[in-house]
């Protein structure tokens, strides 16, 4: 039986994680407090962790540091290697981790799978990528002179990551940052601790070098934070989360102008033109909104559809909605899986009772379902004007709110209405309105004709308010490098 197996046999019993607890740290945790894991769809208790603090951060990030040398300067073919053997050993395992990150985070065990797959895909991107780092030289104005470019890591990198993705977020963040030849610490979100630990074990096996990763576990993400932001040791933060969050990490790392790339919150607007192809757009709705029970910084937040085939669409999509099944992500024909805990049930109820009190009305769904668990219905909700909460703030949640429009112009100028500058989508077939659109909305990444684009290839972030840098593809790895330039004189 593998390390794996043995973990995942008994899912909800606390004594087959144990192992987990053991990879965090630099050596094992000072802290004897631990926090609890629960299952969301079952409210069952699975593993009980080191609740680490800043002394185990500072422990942590010393580790890190003294291992950066070491590992920048292995030659790029090394580093690829450990990366390589990483994501097959990820590939190896992949049933046992969807399961942990289905019992752990709530999504269908088919939703899990892609993720696992989707994790180990950035692992093998940025083992080849770590092959690719290029320099310049550049024509000097005479020619007793060369001038030249050279790319050299960032340093110690501290990375912060959400529950939503929580395998694929941490193969996002962290494969760029070690192929550029970065030591990494990482702190997972506190609902999802145990993939991370579980992807740490597969990490311990590809053969990294000691202090080159290191987890660190905890309940909250302040202390933490708040060590890494302020430890010149730590010379840059990656984060994923809120935008909320995002602002207070900028603000802690300030004094020292520490380097930062945020991923941060979006409100996408997902918008029908009456060229379009209506089939197709339910489609991609479906894929764009309720993914995940909606809980992705992607989702579609507002549905936008022109008046000559807003009823049809309306008709149609909700007629898909009604069809998905909700409960247990172990069951095969559940396709929306719990919300993440009880807060992001009452903000999704919060957004109905505000959208319904103004005048919106429910298609379907627009309750809670099940026992212990916290499901949502699937919810379509129509006659939304943009002064509703839900058009206003990232729901986060399976809750699709539909808003009638006329003409391209207000569409686009409402759809750009927001702090945020994620994703956007749209249907459409006019070439010329396809081009138009896509230059004018204001997203980092646009689909078009399509409910889902991302990829290890493309880069993926975010404009305004949604975030700072991009990962995914060349431009990914560049976030994790410093650019020097070399003026060799006398020749
Ligand atoms: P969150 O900001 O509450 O938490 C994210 C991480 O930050 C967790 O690990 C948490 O422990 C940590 N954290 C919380 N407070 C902190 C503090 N004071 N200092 C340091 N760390 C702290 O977000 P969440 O609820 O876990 O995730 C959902 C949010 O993430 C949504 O807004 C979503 O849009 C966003 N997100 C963005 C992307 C993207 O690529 N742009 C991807 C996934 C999620």
């Amino acid at each position: 039986m593998t390390v794996m197996q043995s973990l995942t046999r008994h899912l909800i019993n606390p004594e087959r994680f144990r192992h987990l607890a053991s990879v965090a740290g630099p050596t094992t945790p000072d802290s004897t407090k631990r926090f609890p894991v629960f299952n969301p769809s079952t409210g069952e208790l699975l593993a009980e962790l080191p609740d680490m603090g800043a002394e185990d951060v500072t422990k942590a990030i010393d580790k890190a540091h003294a291992a950066q040398g070491h590992w920048a300067g292995l030659t790029a073919r090394e580093r690829s290697d450990v990366l390589w053997k990483w994501h097959q050993l990820i590939l190896e395992n992949s049933d046992d981790l969807a399961a942990i990150l289905t019992a752990e985070m709530g999504k269908p065990l088919a939703e899990a799978k892609s993720e696992i797959a989707h994790a180990a895909a950035y692992l093998q991107w940025y083992a080849e990528e770590a092959n690719r780092i290029y320099g310049e030289t550049i024509s000097a104005p005479s020619n007793d002179r060369r001038l030249l470019v050279i790319k050299q890591p960032v340093g110690v990198v501290g990375a912060i990551t959400p529950w939503n993705f929580p395998a694929s977020m941490v193969a996002r963040k962290i494969s760029p940052a070690l192929a550029a030849g970065c030591t990494v610490i990482l702190k997972p979100a506190e609902q999802t601790p145990l993939i991370a630990g579980a992807m740490f074990v597969l990490a311990q096996t590809a053969g990294f070098p000691e202090g080159v990763l290191n987890l660190i576990y905890a309940s909250e993400g302040d202390a933490v934070g708040r060590e890494l932001c302020s430890n010149p040791k730590v010379r840059k933060i990656s984060f994923t989360g809120s935008t909320e969050v995002g602002r207070l990490l900028m603000r802690q790392c300030s004094d020292q102008i520490k380097r930062i790339s945020f991923e941060l919150g979006g409100n996408a607007p997902f918008i029908v033109f009456d060229d379009a192809d209506i089939d197709a757009a339910v489609d991609g709705a479906i894929q764009a909104k309720f993914r995940n029970a909606g809980q992705t910084c992607v989702s579609a937040n507002r549905l936008y559809v022109q008046s000559k085939v807003y009823d049809e669409f309306t008709q149609k999509f909700t007629e898909r909605v009604r069809g998905l099944q909700v409960g247990d992500g172990f069951d095969p024909d559940v396709a929306i899986g719990p919300l993440i805990d009880t807060y992001a049930l009452a903000k999704i109820e919060a957004h109905v009772d505000d959208a319904v009190r103004k005048g919106a009305k429910i298609e379907c769904g627009g309750v809670r379902v099940g026992g212990s668990g916290t499901f949502f219905v699937p919810t379509v909700i129509k006659d939304v004007v943009s002064t509703m909460r839900l058009a206003q703030e990232e729901t986060f949640g399976p809750l699709a709110p539909i808003i009638r429009f006329e003409d391209a112009e207000q569409v686009v100028r409402e759809a750009n209405d927001t702090i945020y500058g994620l994703a956007a989508y749209f249907y459409a077939s006019n070439l010329k309105r396809v081009w138009r659109v896509a230059e004018a909305l204001e997203y980092g990444m646009v689909g078009i004709n399509t409910g889902r684009m991302s990829s290890e290839a493309a880069p993926f972030g975010g404009i305004k308010q949604s975030g700072i840098g991009r990962e995914g593809s060349h431009h990914g790895l560049e976030d994790y490098l410093e650019m020097k330039y070399l003026c060799m004189g006398g020749l």
